[in-house]
């Protein structure tokens, strides 16, 4: 069965997305540690990010890097943060979260709350950071 986030790139299941390439997409995690809280995502469905191919993990790495850098240009913050998990999708991806603390990316602080029109609007800026 398609993992959630292969039903995201398909468009079976709403995102907001900020950048999106031939082999990789990049949304908004919906339960945001820290605002601009980011998923990328290879759109090769592989469960665990070290069971990629080489060159589909480089490329991922490459693609968060530009996402990152749109990430600074539009939230305030210390700096980018990338934490791997896994536990709760299976389908490898890597998290990029704006930080000013260490709280910030820890998974087990209490979420930040966003409104549908708060996603809809950063995802919109992001994406107009965003150098492919
Ligand atoms: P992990 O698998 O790395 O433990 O966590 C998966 C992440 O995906 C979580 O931070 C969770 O909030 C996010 N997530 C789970 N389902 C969805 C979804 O349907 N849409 C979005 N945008 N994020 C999701």
């Amino acid at each position: 069965m398609a993992s959630i986030f292969t039903k995201i790139i398909q468009g079976e299941i709403p995102s907001y997305k900020v950048a999106e390439d031939k082999n990789y997409y990049a949304f908004l995690d919906i339960n945001p540690n820290a605002k601009g809280h980011t998923l990328v995502i290879p759109k090769k469905e592989v469960d665990k990010l070290f069971d990629l191919d080489t060159e589909t993990y480089a490329g991922l790495m490459q693609f968060s890097y530009k996402v990152s850098k749109a990430l600074e240009k539009t939230v305030t913050c210390n700096r980018v943060g990338m934490s791997v998990v896994g536990l709760e999708v299976p389908h490898a991806h890597v998290h990029l979260i704006p930080i000013n603390r260490v709280s910030d990316i820890n998974f087990t602080s209490k979420k930040l709350s966003m409104q549908h029109d708060d996603f809809v609007k950063l995802a919109k800026e992001i994406a107009s950071n965003f150098e492919a």
